[in-house]
């Protein structure tokens, strides 16, 4: 299974428009994150986990000729704004299917009517095939997907496992049985905004506390906020088998 960071910021990404602060004028390129997404690929199969406002270049960039479907965590702007984006792949093949719990559903026929229309659509608007999922494993294909349930303040997300990698972006609190779910990972994907405290995101160190408690192989942060710091220097900081990721960082498991 190959694993392609295609956004690792928060929700404005970095640089954020008309900032001073001196991360998002750091000329790294790891400092430069698009907003939140990962491409899983499994044998021939292609799959992204949400679908943000950066989907079409990051698509461009991962060179990414097909879509199988598209996961999502939750509704918010950050990891749907970019649905309409996928019309090249729709032309291409067809209906593509789209796996959320019902509410994101929801919310996704409520922003992208046009979509979901199906009555007299206009032509050239793509179309999707909906999954509903609850929070008991389904398969793709030949892989089981289990997954994860969290809060984001109030708002439930979905984080995936798929075999022995985890995805988890947009946590602020996961209940213990949720967290026994993620037993035996190589790699732990989790989401740390900055150091100061957020009432919807983990901290660092709520971050590195959970990979503790989760105790995978290696781990990965990811929805990063350009408050975090320089890339360079946070990784200083980090235990030995925790990584920040950074936008198109590729692993192999
Ligand atoms: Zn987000
Ligand atoms: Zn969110």
């Amino acid at each position: 299974m190959k694993i392609t960071f295609l956004g690792t910021g928060t929700s404005q990404g970095i640089p954020v428009i008309g900032s001073t602060h001196p991360v998002c004028l750091s000329s790294n390129f790891k400092d430069k994150r698009l907003r939140v997404s990962v491409l899983i690929q499994w044998d021939n199969y292609t799959y992204v986990i949400d679908c943000g406002p950066d989907f079409r270049q990051q698509m461009l960039r991962a060179d990414c000729t097909k879509m199988d479907g598209i996961l999502f965590t939750h509704e918010h702007a950050d990891h749907t704004a970019g649905l309409d984006d996928i019309r090249p792949f729709f032309f291409k093949q067809g209906d593509i299917p789209i796996y959320a719990h019902k509410r994101v559903i929801k919310e996704l026929k409520r922003r992208f009517d046009y979509i979901f229309e199906t009555e007299n659509k206009y032509p050239g608007a793509p179309n999707v095939l909906i999954n509903k999922i609850k929070n008991k494993p389904f398969s793709l294909h030949n892989m089981k997907v289990v997954p994860i349930k969290g809060l984001h303040y109030n708002l439930q997300v979905f984080g995936f496992r798929f075999d022995r990698f985890a995805y988890l972006t947009d946590m602020k609190t996961i209940e213990d049985k949720e967290v026994d779910k993620l037993k035996d990972l190589d790699v732990l994907v989790v989401n740390a905004l900055r150091k100061e405290p957020h009432v919807s995101h983990f901290t660092l160190d709520e971050a590195l506390a959970f990979v503790k408690k989760v105790n995978p192989k290696k781990a990965y942060l990811t929805h990063i906020s350009h408050l975090l710091g320089f890339h360079d220097e946070v990784q200083q900081q980090l235990p030995e088998n925790v990584f920040l990721a950074y936008d198109n960082l590729q692993i192999t498991i």
